[in-house]
């Protein structure tokens, strides 16, 4: 057996918690509601990215960023998200933290840059054709004269297709011979093909074709022309950074993104600048062409401060980029020192870049916000609680963190679980609560039992 690559879910669980936001939930109007689309409280941070919303639409935005200031656990990513949802659907949100980029294999600005890429989506339209046929032995002219390409044999039988308008050669190419081959087809069985504006790119029976294209669907159209049987309109959302894996460790495919892998001939290589050149060029002939449609999506960077000055000076040239998506720094910091610098700033952000800046801040939950953030939360995940314990885990977030408190709602399942029970009661959130810390509490321990601890 072979061991696979083990993926991250890093990406995908910070995303996870915030799965309840759908968006600002704002009125007409503009304003807040109170809760709405998964969202509570903060109304004035709401509406200030109902604001952005409308600069980004209007594309006013070049050039520009968001920041928000707050607290530890007063949503920032929440909020981040649902100004992504609010720009359509399948945006792209790519969600990280300043300190990611210190790393000592990649440059700082290289997984800056690997960021901006995953941010920024492309929507590829493609029409794909699925011929219907038969596999036939063509007439011995015919096999007479495979030439150019036409006609070729498979295990000594040579292969045409009898559509509609009488029996065809195939034109294929070394890859579609081979899969052929594999398919062992012999005269008589039913193939189906692939075809992309008239080239052939895949050949399979039915059912390799059936989950991609429902062939019974009405929406097919029958074309006039009689060779082609079916055609459908796909879309494909994908993002330069997907464009970017897919080109540098090309392993030959059927769809868009694998056919501009093999069309740029690159070889397997690292993802470099000049890759990433090329991809942009091929992109824009797409965009040009009306092929693909660019969707800027939100890069969200939490606790920006931890970003060196070579980040900001990279992060001031990408923002002007025509390729930029929408960037959303997030920071707890107030004047502190720009790192890499010895220059105090506010944000630890250096002025230049805080002049691109429009700032928004997050407020503190009250305790009604935060049991009501709960209870969405349990309902997302499936979890029934009890009112005594919620108000119980409201006073835990006021004291703590909201997060903390969201946090105990997983495990305190796990408990109820285990006694066969299903709804979470006050004495199961303070058996949880008894058995972690909080960050601040065990702080607090950490200084009281100082010298039972190495220094
Ligand atoms: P921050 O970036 O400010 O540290 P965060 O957004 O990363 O915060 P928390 O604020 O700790 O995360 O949020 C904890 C949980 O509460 C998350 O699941 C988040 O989606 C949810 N949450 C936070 N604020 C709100 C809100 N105003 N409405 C609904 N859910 C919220």
């Amino acid at each position: 057996m072979r061991i696979e690559e083990v993926k991250s879910t890093t990406r995908t669980q910070r995303v996870a918690a915030h799965s309840h936001v759908k968006g600002l939930g704002l009125a007409e109007d503009g304003t807040a509601m109170e809760v709405a689309a998964g969202l509570v409280g903060q109304e004035k941070a709401r509406e200030a990215l109902g604001v952005a919303v409308e600069l980004i639409k209007t594309k006013k935005m070049a050039g520009r960023a968001l920041m928000l200031a707050g607290a530890p656990g007063t949503g920032k990513t929440a909020l981040a998200l649902a100004l992504a949802q609010e720009l359509g659907p399948k945006v792209p949100f790519c969600p990280m933290v300043g300190s990611e980029v210190f790393s000592s294999e990649v440059k700082k600005t290289e997984v800056l840059m690997e960021n901006f890429r995953r941010s920024i989506g492309l929507r590829i339209k493609e029409t794909k054709e699925v011929y219907e046929g038969e596999v036939t032995e063509l007439t011995p002219e015919e096999a007479e004269n495979p030439l150019g390409g036409y006609g070729k044999t498979v295990a000594h039988v040579i292969i045409g297709l009898k559509t509609t308008k009488g029996t065809k050669q195939l034109k294929l190419d070394p890859s579609i011979y081979e899969a052929l081959q594999k398919e062992k087809v012999t005269p008589g069985d039913v193939i189906y093909i692939e075809a992309n504006s008239g080239a052939v790119k895949r050949v399979g029976r039915s059912d390799a074709f059936a989950t991609e294209f429902d062939l019974e669907a009405e929406e097919y159209v029958p074309l006039p022309k009689g060779d082609v049987h079916k055609r459908k309109e796909v879309v494909q959302d994908v993002t330069l950074h997907d464009l970017d894996l897919a080109n540098a460790k090309p392993q030959g495919g059927q769809d868009l993104v694998s056919m501009m892998g093999q069309m740029m001939k690159s070889k397997k290589t690292e993802i470099t600048e000049k890759l990433r050149s090329e991809i942009n060029k091929v992109v824009n002939k797409y965009i040009d062409q009306g092929i693909a449609e660019l969707v800027p999506g939100v890069l969200f960077i939490d606790e920006v401060h931890m970003l060196d000055i070579e980040c900001f000076t990279f992060l001031n040239r990408a923002l002007e980029s025509t390729l930029a998506p929408i960037v959303i720094f997030a920071t707890n910091r107030g004047m502190c020192t720009v790192r890499g610098t010895e220059v105090i700033a506010p944000h630890g952000v250096p002025v230049d870049l805080l002049d691109r800046l429009m700032i928004i801040r997050t407020m503190p939950y009250a305790l009604q916000e935060i049991v009501q953030i709960l209870a969405i939360r349990a309902q997302t995940e499936g979890i029934q609680v009890e009112e005594e314990a919620y108000a119980y885990l409201g006073e835990i977030g006021v004291r703590s963190t909201l997060r903390y408190a969201v946090q105990l709602l997983t495990p305190a399942k796990v408990i109820v679980g285990t006694n066969g029970r299903e709804v979470v009661t006050k004495e199961d959130v303070e058996e949880i609560d008894a058995l972690f810390y909080d960050a601040k509490a065990s702080a607090k321990l950490l200084a009281e039992q100082k010298a039972g601890y190495l220094q």
